[in-house]
């Protein structure tokens, strides 16, 4: 029985029990101890308690699982919810537990008589809330189950598993609607977290969905700082970036090979970073290891390429680089979303190089999809080099990709908070095109730099390119700006790369019209510096402003204008203490920190230094289970920092 009721048992069965709450906002202040709905929050679950359909599409950190959870304890019932992988269902009941909820999971981790115990607490109404993997859901035994017991909702998280083009497709998905055949009266409420329109109108075909009221949410993450910077040499400017705002943060950074992951991970430990690998190719328990040890620790990096990441509630996770570039800006969104779920300010990072681009294009010309497929990907392609390239918002790009508009420049991306000049490169790019065209279209950036720069080296003299009318033309730039010429120009199409030989630069149609003087070019000048931004620890930075924490996804929270500052001394000391107490609760429990309490909940035990149970109780996140449990604790850690 350990691994299901090890801490704690069936939620407060073990106390006498109470009375459900009445209503959903009795429900959302004395069990998960927030004042307020956010958004959404109170439509939908209004709508969901009176027994409506709901397809609810929310950014990551939005709060989507309030959604379901507080409708399982208002209604009367179980609430069976789906979910696609055993680690989410984990941290989601240990939460729920924590909270004094009666919660448990059903799937392949439990023993035969654990499940067994599960099965029958539903039947008798023992619980309210069980959460059920797919392949498990639609057995004989699991569906004779639910004939037996009285079912309060079906939620079915995760929901975009049901698409067959996404890459998070699980085929189980696809035959959930057999839970509304079986039991047309129980409502339904399906989640995601999916920005594309395709994977939305899929959710609701698939699942049957077409009648659910939809509720659709502002798919903008405004505490996730955005920036692109061009690389040098990546892994020093991931160093300085991580050193100046996150020294002792979690984060994820991905690389696209599994060897990369390996050795950036080796080599951060060599910098005194404590990271760890996590790709495809490891042992099963090798890589569920470090998973658990990034969940369970505070500042651990986690370097990964895409196959980390789903299931992965961490609210903390302060930051997410890429050391390449991600595959569709559909990809970023959603590996970039994984940071601050929490609310508190969070840096998405990239560095983007020449390589990349040419990797891309590359990539994109070795495709055996067919003529359409290929379209879709040339497609994502150009929005996702138009993304790095921009000297726009690159908020309103991003969210202008997914249909959505943002009025204004968000203040809070790279290009927002150090603008990016642009510069008419069109007699730049006739060069740096000629140079392609006299060269006989078979040379990369190397080399035709130098035969503009007017550089005689041995493979310039010996092609006699150094006879050519464009060599040394190009005397005006350095190497590093021709270089950022031939990226933009690749990026933007003008040139596209040879896959036979050696990637060579072939002129387009669009780059010819550049030669001939028919198009302008327009090119943005890439930073000769990174500014280095005394931001330090988004969360020091947050709490420097007075104020209150909480605010989360409405923006009210998050500084925008970049407001700065530290904690006073005696506050840091204060932060550091009641992390460690929370540490230490955690391990006695084998639970993740977070479980205790999330970083917004200290920073406000910092922040308003409650003496007692009742200022305590008003924390946010503080419900009555966890005042019961921790105040006293906390409150004593306080008391020692006066
Ligand atoms: P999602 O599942 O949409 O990614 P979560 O349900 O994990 O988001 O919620 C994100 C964070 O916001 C969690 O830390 C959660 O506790 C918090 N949260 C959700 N709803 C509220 C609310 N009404 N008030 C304060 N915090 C909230
Ligand atoms: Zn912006």
């Amino acid at each position: 029985m350990d691994s299901l009721f090890s801490y704690g048992n069936l939620g407060a069965s073990d106390d006498a029990p109470g009375q459900p709450p009445a209503t959903a906002l009795e429900a959302l202040r004395t069990v998960f101890g927030y004042d307020s709905f956010r958004g959404q929050q109170a439509d939908i679950i209004d709508h969901v308690v009176r027994g409506g359909d709901a397809l609810v599409l929310m950014p990551t950190g939005g709060g989507k699982s309030l959604c379901y959870q507080i409708p399982a304890l208002v209604r009367d019932g179980v609430t069976v919810v789906v979910s696609p992988l055993i680690a989410l269902m984990r941290d989601q009941v240990t939460a729920l537990r924590e909270l004094g909820v009666r919660a448990a999971f059903l799937n392949s981790s439990l023993g035969p008589a654990e499940a067994r115990e599960v099965e029958r607490a539903m039947v008798q109404g023992e619980i309210d809330l069980v959460y059920v993997a797919p392949e498990r859901l639609v057995t004989p035994r699991f569906l004779d189950l639910l004939d037996r017991t009285r079912l309060a909702l079906f939620a079915l998280d995760e929901a975009h598993c049901v698409s067959q083009w996404g890459h998070d497709f699980r085929p189980e998905y696809l035959q959930l609607s057999i839970l509304h055949e079986r039991h047309p009266m129980v409502p339904r409420i399906a989640l995601t977290a999916t920005a594309d329109v395709q994977t939305r109108a899929e959710i609701k075909d698939k699942l049957g969905l077409t009648d659910a009221r939809v509720f659709l949410s502002s798919f903008d993450r405004p505490n996730i700082t955005y920036r692109v910077v061009p690389k040098k040499s990546e892994r020093q400017q991931m160093l300085a970036f991580l050193r100046d705002n996150h020294p002792e943060d979690a984060g994820i950074v991905y690389c696209m090979s599994r060897n990369k992951v390996e050795e950036v991970a080796a080599w951060l430990n060599q910098q005194g970073r404590e990271a760890l690998p996590y790709h495809a190719g490891l042992p099963a328990e090798t890589r569920e290891a470090n998973q658990d040890r990034f969940i369970k620790s505070e500042g651990l990096v986690m370097v990964a390429t895409v196959a980390f990441g789903m299931g992965i509630d961490k609210p903390n996770v302060r930051f997410v680089c890429h050391l390449d570039p991600p595959k569709s800006l559909e990809a970023y969104y959603q590996e970039t979303g994984r940071a601050g779920r929490d609310g508190l300010p969070a840096n998405a990072w990239m560095a983007y190089g020449m390589a990349d681009v040419v990797m891309l294009r590359q990539m994109l010309e070795q495709s055996e999809a067919g003529d359409s497929h290929r379209r879709v990907e040339r497609g994502k392609l150009e929005a996702l080099l138009g993304f790095c390239e921009t000297s726009d918002c690159r908020r309103q790009v991003l969210l202008n990709y997914f249909n959505e508009t943002l009025p204004e420049p968000c203040g809070n991306c790279d290009t927002c908070l150090d603008p990016v000049e642009t510069w008419d490169g069109t007699i730049a790019a006739q060069k740096a095109l000629s140079a392609v065209y006299r060269t006989g279209q078979r040379y990369g950036a190397g080399h035709l730099i130098d035969v503009l720069v007017g550089n005689a080296t041995e493979k310039v003299v010996q092609q006699n390119h150094d006879q050519l009318k464009t060599f040394g033309v190009g005397k005006d730039l350095t190497k590093v700006e021709w270089q950022s010429v031939y990226r933009q120009l690749v990026a933007t199409g003008l040139l596209t790369v040879d896959l036979e030989g050696y990637g060579g630069f072939r002129l387009t149609d669009a780059g010819v019209a550049v030669i001939k003087g028919q198009r302008v070019v327009k090119l943005r000048k890439d930073p000769v510096l990174e500014r280095r931004r005394g931001v330090h620890d988004a969360l020091r930075r947050h709490t420097a402003r007075g104020g209150s924490v909480g605010g989360g996804l409405s923006g009210e929270g998050v500084s925008r204008s970049g407001a700065r500052g530290t904690l006073s001394a005696a506050d840091d000391a204060l932060w550091h203490a009641l992390k460690d107490c929370r540490t230490t609760l955690a391990k006695a429990q084998g639970v993740p920190p977070y479980v205790i309490f999330h970083d917004s909940t200290l920073l406000e035990m910092v922040a308003q230094r409650p003496r007692d149970h009742a200022t305590f109780a008003h924390l946010p996140g503080v419900g009555g289970r966890k005042l019961e449990r921790y105040a006293d604790a906390f409150l004593e850690v306080i008391r020692q920092h006066g």
